[in-house]
């Protein structure tokens, strides 16, 4: 034992001098030119989104008589979300990419509708990201002139709470943008809907406009209007991260 003294470092001088030339070069990136840059092009590295296109196939959501079909909007800003997510570096997945409802994901309900939000809370719940956005379209008949975006959260959940917050205002500052005059609203706790229930990362049900109002739905069908309202999600979210 003694004979080999001197001849090897002690193993734990050996950690501590790889932990500090670990911790060093990491402090060195983080204070360097490139690090900003790359934070620049990539703000949302690393992170994990669900986006969730509500309804889908035999379940069209809310629907005008004019065609219109929430689900196609749905599906159509999901598209736009997760291209401008991803530019800015997040890894996104669709709970679906096509015109299906996902009832025949499970058989735990006799409603097909139940088993439809099952399956979505269960792919949030197994790919467990950083937050989950479900995306649908709100109406209220009774109340045509009613319109703009309400985001939903759990009553439970600070993050989702601070999550919708900077939705909501960043959604309305999108329809301001466009010409739109928008009563401003705070987002809406709730402790009832199944997938704020069932859903345990943090995230959000944002109803984008109502397909009630005149207005909002030629915008809600609107390209152009459909990508502000995906820049402004993720404009929130760069300050959420
Ligand atoms: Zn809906």
């Amino acid at each position: 034992m003694g004979k080999n003294r001197g001849k090897f470092p002690d193993f734990k001088v050996l950690i501590l001098l790889f932990s500090l030339l670990a911790g060093g070069n990491l402090l060195i990136l983080r204070s360097s030119k490139i690090f900003p840059v790359f934070w620049f092009f990539a703000p949302l590295s690393g992170r994990t989104v669900v986006v969730d296109p509500g309804h889908g196939g035999i379940d069209g959501g809310a629907y005008h008589s004019d065609g219109t079909l929430e689900k196609n909007i749905n599906l159509s800003v999901a598209f736009k979300l997760k291209s401008v997510l991803e530019k800015n570096g997040a890894k996104v997945v669709l709970t679906r990419a096509k015109d299906e409802s996902l009832d025949y994901r499970n058989n735990k309900s006799k409603s097909r509708h139940k088993r439809d939000l099952i399956a979505r809370a269960e792919i949030i719940n197994e790919l467990n990201p950083d937050i989950y956005l479900s995306l649908h379209v709100n109406a209220e008949k009774n109340s045509p002139a009613t319109r703009g975006p309400m985001v939903f959260y759990h009553t439970s959940s600070p993050e989702s709470r601070r999550l919708a917050e900077l939705i909501q205002a960043s959604l309305e500052e999108a329809y301001n943008s466009a010409g739109q005059s928008i009563r401003k609203r705070n987002p809406h706790a709730n402790s009832t809907l199944f997938l704020l229930c069932n859903a345990r990362p943090p995230g959000v049900i944002i109803e984008l406009g109502f397909m009630t109002n005149a207005d909002d739905r030629r915008l809600l069908k609107n390209h152009d209007f459909q990508n502000k309202l995906a820049n402004a999600i993720v404009m929130a979210l760069r300050e959420y991260f």
